[in-house]
């Protein structure tokens, strides 16, 4: 069964008692977002109204979906639960372990036979715990997620920061770390703080050469990468009923390009159509019957200003098509002879080397469809391809529905590279260079979302721009990043001037959508004899050991590192060529804070071990200390542990035998994980206190036996000439938390109560 029509029908019978009696506490119309929150509060009926942007809130997601990058660790971190099945429906999608290089069949291939052990790992603990399994090549999770899972109205958090793709129909969708994931496959309530709510309103009609990816490409220009943080963006207005699902699906994947917490849209006849083609007529039947509970008020959306936080308003009908980028999503230029400026003052290659069509943001039929009548035209004009294609597509049922509609066919009579359907370019497993390090600066047009140096293809000269995948076709045929398809003229193999007319296309198949084998593993209804083994020699994967509770005794602890300055989860735990490490904790804790700067000589990775005087890397020195019994402190500056949601930048530390992390501030996502492991997230309660810790220094906790909710702690600091300080430090433990920590990590905790 790939989705639980039930469970849909009771959130919609919640839906309409919440909603109204929200409505009724907060004493006004109600945007869509809030609709959704309200209506998936943990403790169920809404009690009192919430506060955007300050009030820490419960959610009860309905699912939960998992990468095969991120879900090794959760599920990893789920068996520790002591669980016998995942408490809410949750999948685990095989898309970013599988490189783009010679095309589907053997990279596929290529992929098995070298990340086996993790996919073997990942299918027998989903079968064991009631998970749904894709396998490697069904597809990328958002894309699939969209076609099997997403219903409106609903919520679901994954394990991914695109999980917002959902928002295009019409759910709260949000990209969260491992750590929340396991909490709520574990039957637990999972925080968020109420968000703020920007509205954006589209008026006008979306026509010619202009896409929804433009639309996203536009409001990234307008907020910036930053703009949309701690918020969900809300579309609506007649433009949003205009466009497609999938289509809108691309709006909201891209919300994870200027930070916002999530996008959506109201449900809408173009989400009908989608949830009927993609055999969901009963989801769509009971949408019907609570259609207006799955959309904002009517006040709200005619009078904006007065609900949401922001309004921005776009008209589709002047928009224009644009390409943002390089290096960063919200660099917008419209197409044509603006770019020619630009690229020429900032020394851009004009010249495109690569075109590249997919990804979980523009890869759906209607995507493809599109794109494949522009890429048609180089067939029936006589025109060469400047640039190489590549295409991935979203799913095996896109991948299928393309082939025989003959849409794939028009890409490969152009040699596109068809990889399979997965992340490929998208997430650097793009094998483009024998040494991508010393690779040639070059120019690169995708319809993907991200476009970081080093993103796609490891080099740090690529520069890459985001198009809708129309333009990206149209860029490829002409091999030059300034070409306008709607004003420039091509020359043809004849030496003939022709033009490439505007791209047309279908939303959905008209013959419907077909797949033969969609990837699909569904769990065994009884999973407990499933057997999981791991080698204990594996160097991907390895069993967790619960982590003991560190107790109210700290002293003699020895300062490992005094970060300075920035120190993102990126600092702490690597991504990159670590990433095949996610399953493997003491693999991947050799990369721990190696990324840091240490404020006593300003160098990364190179810290002094107390016991030895000598000097050396970060990990090899906590192991150290580990290994002689004595704890270790790490001391950070402010918004420590911001950027990524990644559990592992609490437990590499945890791990290595660290107990406490002092800092000015916290990110607070960073600082629940390291709660959630069972450490001591502390703050200065004297900022500049951060000043007085020394290279040689060793940590007495005075009233550690008095841990308490806001209740300050005391510690004693030694430094080497044997002079002390004594500080306060705060701490935002409430008692279940203190209840993490004594009982070593959050899930020790869960398990102890599963027991009982
Ligand atoms: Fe992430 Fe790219 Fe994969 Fe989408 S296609 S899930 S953005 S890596």
């Amino acid at each position: 069964m790939a989705f639980d029509i039930d469970m849909i029908k009771k959130v919609y019978s919640n839906m309409t008692e919440r909603v109204d009696a929200a409505r009724d506490i907060v004493g006004k119309p109600l945007t869509l977002s809030e609709k959704i929150l309200y209506s998936h509060l943990w403790e169920g009926k809404p009690t009192k109204a919430l506060v955007r942007g300050k009030d820490y809130v419960d959610f009860a997601p309905d699912r939960v979906a998992c990468q095969d990058a991120t879900a090794q660790m959760a599920l990893l971190q789920f068996m520790q639960a002591g669980k016998t099945k995942v408490a809410v429906p949750t999948t685990v999608h095989c898309d970013h372990l599988i490189q783009a290089k010679n095309g589907a069949s053997i990279d596929l291939q290529h992929a098995i036979s070298t990340s086996n052990e993790v996919f073997n790992f990942l299918e027998s603990v989903s079968n064991k715990f009631g998970i749904g399994f894709w396998r490697p090549g069904a597809g990328i999770i958002h894309q699939v997620v969209l076609e099997n899972y997403a219903f409106p109205g609903g919520m679901m958090i994954g394990t991914d920061s695109h999980t917002v793709n959902a928002g295009g129909l019409g759910m709260v969708a949000i990209g969260v770390g491992g750590a929340d994931a396991v909490d709520v496959m574990a039957g637990m309530a999972w925080e968020l703080k109420f968000p703020k709510l920007i509205g954006v309103r589209l008026t006008g009609k979306l026509s010619g050469w202009t896409a929804p990816k433009d639309v996203i490409l536009k409001v990234a220009g307008i907020l910036t990468a930053k703009g949309g943080t701690g918020a969900i963006v809300e579309y609506f207005g007649p433009g949003a009923k205009g466009m497609s699902c999938t289509g809108k699906g691309t709006i909201c994947n891209m919300g994870a390009e200027i930070g916002a917490t999530t996008s959506t849209f109201g449900y809408d006849e173009s989400m009908e159509r989608y949830l009927r083609a993609t055999d969901r007529a009963d989801v769509a039947d009971a949408a019907n019957q609570v259609k207006e509970y799955l959309t904002g008020d009517d006040e709200v959306y005619a009078n904006p200003e007065q609900y949401f936080d922001q309004v921005i308003d776009i008209n589709l009908t002047e928009l224009n098509p644009l390409l943002n980028g390089p290096f960063t999503p919200d660099l917008s230029t419209a197409v044509g002879s603006a770019m020619t400026e630009k690229a020429k003052k900032n020394d851009w290659p004009l010249k495109v080397e690569w075109g590249l069509i997919g990804s979980c943001t523009n890869s759906s039929y209607e995507d493809l469809s599109r794109a494949s009548s522009v890429a048609q035209q180089a067939l029936d004009k006589g025109l060469k391809m400047k640039s190489e294609l590549g295409i991935n597509p979203g799913s095996e049922m896109v991948r299928y529905t393309t082939e025989r509609d003959g849409i794939l066919e028009i890409f490969e009579k152009l040699d596109a590279k068809i990889f399979t359907n997965a992340c490929g370019p998208c997430i650097g497993q793009w094998a483009r260079y024998e040494d991508p390090k010393n690779a040639p600066k070059n120019s690169i047009v995708h319809s993907f979302n991200r476009n970081f140096a080093k993103r796609a293809d490891g080099n740090p000269n690529t520069h890459a721009f985001v198009a809708s995948p129309e333009i990206t076709a149209a860029i490829a045929i002409a091999g030059r990043l300034d070409f306008n398809p709607m004003t420039d003229k091509l020359i043809n193999e004849n030496g003939e001037e022709v033009m490439l007319s505007e791209p047309t296309g279908w939303e959905l198949p008209p013959k419907g959508f077909a797949v033969d084998d969609n990837g699909y593993l569904a769990p065994m209804a009884d999973g407990s004899g499933v057997q999981i083994t791991v080698a204990s020699d594996s160097e991907r994967l390895q069993l967790l050991t619960p982590f003991e509770p560190i107790g109210n005794d700290i002293s003699g602890a020895k300062l490992l590192i005094k970060a300075f300055g920035k120190c993102t989860t990126d600092h702490i735990s690597m991504a990159g060529p670590w990433l095949r490490f996610r399953g493997h904790l003491d693999n991947i804790s050799n990369n721990c804070l190696i990324g840091a700067v240490n404020a006593f000589g300003k160098k990364t990775n190179f810290v002094k071990n107390q016991l030895t005087g000598e000097f050396g890397g970060v990990p090899d020195t906590a192991r150290a200390y580990k290994a002689a019994g004595v704890k270790s402190i790490v001391v950070g500056d402010h918004n420590y542990g911001e950027g990524s949601s990644r559990e592992h930048a609490a437990m590499e530390p945890r791990h290595l035998g660290v107990v406490a992390v002092i800092v000015k501030s916290f990110a607070r996502i960073h600082e629940t994980n390291l709660k959630k492991q069972g450490m001591l997230g502390l703050t200065f309660a004297n900022e500049s206190d951060y000043d007085l810790i020394q290279e040689d220094d060793t940590f007495n906790f005075l009233d550690l036996n008095e841990f308490a909710p806001e209740k300050q702690l005391t510690i004693e600091i030694v430094h080497a000439d044997g002079s002390k300080d004594t500080i306060k430090v705060n701490h935002t433990y409430n008692q279940s938390q203190i209840d993490w920590y004594n009982e070593g990590s959050a899930l020790n905790l869960i398990k102890k109560e599963n027991a009982a």
